[in-house]
């Protein structure tokens, strides 16, 4: 089994590389900012629940999260892998993921992180802002607020995976093929 924590910063490009892992390696994708999108486009009540967290540009709280995660995993136990996107974002949901992952005999293979620094983020969240929909790559303040949480909240994440010699930065800048390239290459050394 290949199970991948995709990481980085929004904007850094996780959506679009998990598209290509997903379709080379055959892995299931639970990307948990789409699937609170979904629940918002239904209007269930785990969508009304996040929404105003994700308008603002603010964590939705870690139980919540970790719930939805384990409902995916389970309906798809019979799956070559996963790639996790925009999860584990807290260290609280790193370790819930491990014990979820341990519970039905798996582990994370690795974590790939997209380096992208801080003003190219910004360019591409705007630039994105034209097509997206999302409320929250809208103006500058929700923008530099997601950054900000990201700093503060997320990043310790990527220690929580190097203590367990499982981190690998790749540069996120350039064409989306040398990217992919790139990811591949490392997901392609995990699977051996
Ligand atoms: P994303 O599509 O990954 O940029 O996520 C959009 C928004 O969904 C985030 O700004 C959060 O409000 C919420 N969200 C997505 N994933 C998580 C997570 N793992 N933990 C908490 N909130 C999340």
């Amino acid at each position: 089994m290949l199970n991948i924590v995709l990481f980085g910063p929004p904007g850094a490009g996780k959506g679009t590389q998990s598209a290509k892992i997903i379709e080379s390696h055959s892995l299931i994708h639970i990307a948990t900012g789409d699937l609170f999108r979904k629940h918002m486009g239904e209007n269930t009540e785990l969508g009304q629940l996040a929404k105003s967290y994700m308008d603002a540009g603010n964590l939705v709280p870690d139980e919540v999260v970790i719930g939805m995660v384990e409902d995916k995993i389970r309906e798809n136990l019979d799956a070559n892998g996963f790639i996790f996107d925009g999860f584990p974002r807290t260290v609280n949901q790193a370790e819930a993921l491990d014990q979820m992952l341990t519970k039905h005999g798996m582990s994370i293979s690795g974590m790939v992180a997209l380096v992208v620094p801080e003003d190219e983020l910004k360019t591409r969240i705007k630039e994105r802002a034209k097509t997206s929909g999302r409320v929250d790559d809208q103006d500058d303040e929700k923008i530099n607020n997601r950054i900000q949480v990201y700093n503060r909240e997320t990043s310790p994440v990527a220690d929580y995976y190097k203590d367990q010699q499982k981190f690998t930065a790749i540069d996120g800048v350039g064409s989306i093929d040398d990217i992919f390239h790139a990811i591949n290459s490392t997901i392609t050394s995990l699977e051996v």
